[in-house]
């Protein structure tokens, strides 16, 4: 299997620190609002790399965090009257509902910045130790030129860096020792969270959490950090200082990064406030054509959004779909006997040129023109020419396959009944306190449209 690696920026041999495993981390989102489908890509693209690694019989733990404490929660919160975890808690929970909804499966752990402070203070204290960091009037920074690799992912040069920070210094950073250096530590100011710290009251950098959640749940060296293209400099560049200088070995083998999601070829973000959130795609459309729709790009090509694309996308899903159905109805109609050796070598080369598209750097558009050949080919078979048990293995291949891009054979509607009854089932698990199970049933509901609301009353339901 090949990744594209930018820290080589060379296709590499996928080649694992413990054998049959993956340990990969991908920066999740700052949570003050509901997500845009911008950060909705490297969400659905990197749930399809580990569902792959999975089919191949890897074993993955997948971590992803939330960053539940920074400015814009703060100023948030401050806007509402609130405190800030009021904001971060309702935003996870909406995300959880769209990633549902978007088939993304909940990653192994999902750690919380705010709830990983400890582990930050540790670091910080050894990066201190061995002369990496310094603290002035409360605020700890970073020491960038003793880590002498600094620079490496973004292939950006310290001198020019030097000079390029130097005319964007601004006001009160002036202790810095020198203006490249970042911060690891901040003292709190009036009105914001803070937590207890050598250096005083006050709150982490950003950096420092992606490189302490990470070593907690999945050690110090790890396969796969991946995020969005914008995040190679400087927080993965930030993040490699911090955790090799803090280790004194190598944090991630391979670092990967998904290009952006443009609208009208500009990229979406919030501060230019172009974006759609996935929430305004939701009703529309559901939410399985914007993974697919994401999909049917290379993740490190520029995907342009328009209304055109997601019609075709709507369009090339519905016909897969339809192939599922049909599979599905028609079965166990035809020959007796053994799948035919004809029946099985089709199938298997389909499969064949699928896991070749994936294991070239996971390319995504030609594993779905494999799958969309795959419909055809279903499509032309006489279910009473073929053998049942070739109809058979030919589905379930079909549905292995789609699988791991997140595509589903379309349920059936759920009987009212059987929503009341999972209600029920969700209503008793958090009575025993089991609020994972509660909250995976609420997922399950949300990801087949039923949205649920706690009122005074009891629970209501409806469908979406
Ligand atoms: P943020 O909440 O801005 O930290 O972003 C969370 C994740 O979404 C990061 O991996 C970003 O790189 C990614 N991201 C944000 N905007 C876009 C976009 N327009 N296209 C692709 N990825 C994005
Ligand atoms: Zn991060």
């Amino acid at each position: 299997m090949k990744i594209y690696n930018t820290m080589s920026r060379t296709k590499e041999e996928f080649v694992p620190i413990e054998e049959g495993k993956v340990r990969m981390y991908v920066c999740g989102p700052t949570v003050y609002n509901l997500i845009h489908i911008g950060n909705a890509r490297p969400m659905i693209f990197f749930d399809s790399v580990r569902r792959y690694f999975e089919y191949k019989g890897w074993k993955v733990n997948f971590v992803s965090n939330f960053t539940d404490v920074d400015d814009k929660i703060i100023k948030a919160a401050n806007a509402e009257g609130v405190e800030s975890s009021v904001i971060s808690e309702r935003y996870i929970e909406e995300c959880k509902k769209d990633m549902a909804g978007m088939n993304v499966r909940p990653a192994t752990t999902h750690p919380k910045a705010t709830e990983e402070i400890g582990g930050m203070i540790e670091m910080i204290e050894t990066l201190i130790e061995k002369g990496f960091a310094y603290e002035v009037n409360g605020t700890v920074y970073f020491r960038v030129r003793n880590f002498k690799e600094y620079g490496k992912l973004s292939g950006k040069n310290l001198d020019d860096l030097e000079s390029g920070s130097r005319t964007l210094l601004v006001t009160g950073e002036d202790e810095k020792e020198d203006p490249m250096d970042f911060v690891l530590w901040k003292p709190k100011k009036e009105g914001e969270p803070f937590w207890e710290s050598p250096w005083g009251q006050g709150r982490p950098g950003w950096h420092i959490e992606c490189s302490v959640m990470s070593k907690k749940y999945l050690g110090e060296e790890i396969d796969i950090h991946g995020g969005g293209e914008d995040l190679i400099f400087p927080h993965h560049e930030n993040e490699i200082a911090q955790s090799e200088a803090a280790s004194g070995h190598a944090f991630s083998h391979y670092w990967m990064h998904n290009a952006f999601l443009n609208i009208n070829n500009v990229k979406m973000s919030k501060s230019l406030g172009n974006f759609l959130l996935v929430r305004d795609i939701s009703k529309q459309y559901d939410l399985s054509v914007l993974r697919f729709f994401m999909l049917s790009a290379h993740y490190r090509s520029p995907l342009n959004f328009s209304p055109e694309l997601m019609e075709a996308a709507k369009n090339g899903l519905d016909r897969i779909h339809t192939a599922m159905v049909r599979l599905k109805d028609e079965a166990g109609k035809g020959l007796p006997g053994a799948e035919s050796q004809q029946e099985r070598a089709a199938r298997e080369a389909f499969t064949y040129r699928f896991e070749e598209a994936m294991d070239d750097d996971f390319n995504t558009a030609d594993a779905i023109s494999v799958i969309f050949e795959m419909v055809k080919y279903a499509n032309t078979l006489d279910p009473k020419e073929t053998t049942a048990e070739g109809w058979d293995a030919l589905r379930a291949n079909l549905l292995q396959l789609a699988d791991i891009l997140g595509i589903e054979e379309p349920k059936e509607e759920l009987l009212d009944a059987d929503i009341e009854a999972l209600i029920e089932e969700r209503q008793a698990a958090r009575k025993a306190k089991n609020y994972a199970r509660a909250d995976e049933i609420r997922n399950e509901l949300a990801g087949k449209g039923i949205l649920l609301e706690d009122t005074k009353e009891g629970v209501k339901w409806k469908r979406k």
